[in-house]
């Protein structure tokens, strides 16, 4: 039902900074149709302040938005095409789910007919028939947000932008909701620009990530790519790499394996090391890449501290002869105060500079 004619919507230097407070610094970044991109970081990283600067909602203090090469940031947000979807749903109360649907057809005066086809397809889409005469105080949060979504693309907008959608969702409804936008996503194709704090609602839905921190951008790249091999000791962070570990690369190392010391941790790591040189740097490991098993390389002598069952897994604490504490996730069932071994593949050992950031 999308009218899809543009090739790429390119930000150019996209700043914005409120006084002196820089919440948005360069943002570059080209989408191309159809491509769905979260932009993602902790709260206050800047990423509501890009969307609301693609909205319209917010002046640029700096660069530049184009479609297709036409400058579109100095259009007022209703030229610009984009449907908006809010954290809050933003329903209006006395209007039923078709009224609230077929709103932004009426306004732009859209022919009768023309606006009951294209908001009983848009309702037919978001699986809310049995609703379309009820108001958003007679639905769950899960169903106002479906007329949130179908007002946002019953428009035929060029791009969709949507901001934390979920964030107000129970768990479950938000794992449903989540499917639901994959699968709106994929029948229908919309460029979509995404806002999330989550990681794993980023990884899940889009094509393209941007990691964004104190409104810089990180890391721009594949979910796989930014969750397998995240830029910096931030990103890593970020993306769940719980054990931030400062250690010794030591000299001498070859064929991509260098070895790393602390104070009784000898580890060896291969593969990315952005920019860390021989000297203190900071070593992140992901809890999930830690394996309990003996091993002659990479072993870790612990003790079992605590133990918290996940369902699916335990989420352990053990730590070292040293006192030093390491996370790990394993389905292996282990005891408090239990001696064990970990290990970890050499490739899954990111190594940073000390302060990268
Ligand atoms: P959250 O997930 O909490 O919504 P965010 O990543 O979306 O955070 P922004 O809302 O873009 O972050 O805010 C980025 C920075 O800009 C923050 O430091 C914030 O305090 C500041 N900021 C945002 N809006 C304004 C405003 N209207 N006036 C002053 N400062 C603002």
């Amino acid at each position: 039902m999308s009218k899809q004619h543009f090739n790429e919507l390119h930000l150019k230097g996209v700043s914005r900074a409120f006084g002196k407070s820089v919440a948005l610094s360069n943002l570059s970044l080209t989408i191309g149709n159809g491509e769905f991109v979260a932009l993602l970081g902790p709260s206050g990283c800047g990423k509501s302040t890009a969307l609301n600067c693609l909205a319209g909602l917010l002046p640029l203090t700096a660069g530049s938005i184009y479609l297709d090469g036409r400058r579109i940031d100095t259009l007022p947000p209703e030229r610009r095409d984009f449907g908006m979807v809010f954290q809050n749903y933003a329903l209006f109360p006395h209007l039923t789910v078709r009224q609230n649907i077929g709103f932004g057809l009426k306004i732009k005066k859209t022919p009768k007919p023309e606006i009951e086809r294209r908001v009983n397809a848009a309702i037919d889409l978001v699986q809310l028939s049995l609703h379309a005469d009820k108001h958003p105080n007679q639905l769950s949060g899960g169903q106002q947000q479906r007329v949130a979504i179908a007002r946002a693309i019953v428009i035929e907008p060029q791009v969709v932008l949507m901001d934390e959608p979920l964030s107000n969702l129970d768990a479950k409804l938000r794992h449903e909701m989540r499917s639901e936008i994959k699968r709106l996503h994929r029948e229908l194709g919309l460029t979509t620009v995404y806002v999330t704090h989550d990681q794993e609602e980023a990884l899940s839905l889009a094509d393209r990530l941007v990691v964004l921190h104190d409104g810089k951008v990180q890391q721009i790249g594949t979910p796989e790519d930014v969750y397998m091999n995240p830029i910096n000791s931030f990103v890593a962070d970020f993306m769940g790499y719980r054990n931030l570990i400062s250690m010794e690369l030591l000299a001498g190392g070859s064929a991509n394996k260098y070895s790393l010391t602390s104070s009784g941790i000898e580890l060896t790591a291969s593969g990315i090391f952005s920019g860390a040189t021989v000297g203190k740097v900071l070593v992140a490991i992901r809890p999930e890449d830690l394996l309990i098993e003996k091993s002659s390389k990479n072993n870790i002598a612990c003790t079992v501290k605590t133990i918290e069952y996940q369902g699916k897994d335990f989420a352990v604490e053990v730590s070292t002869e040293q006192g030093f504490v390491i996370y790990v996730r394993t389905p292996i069932r282990l005891e408090i105060g239990e001696k064990t071994n970990l290990t970890v593949r050499p490739e899954r050992v990111m190594v940073y500079p000390e302060s990268n950031n």
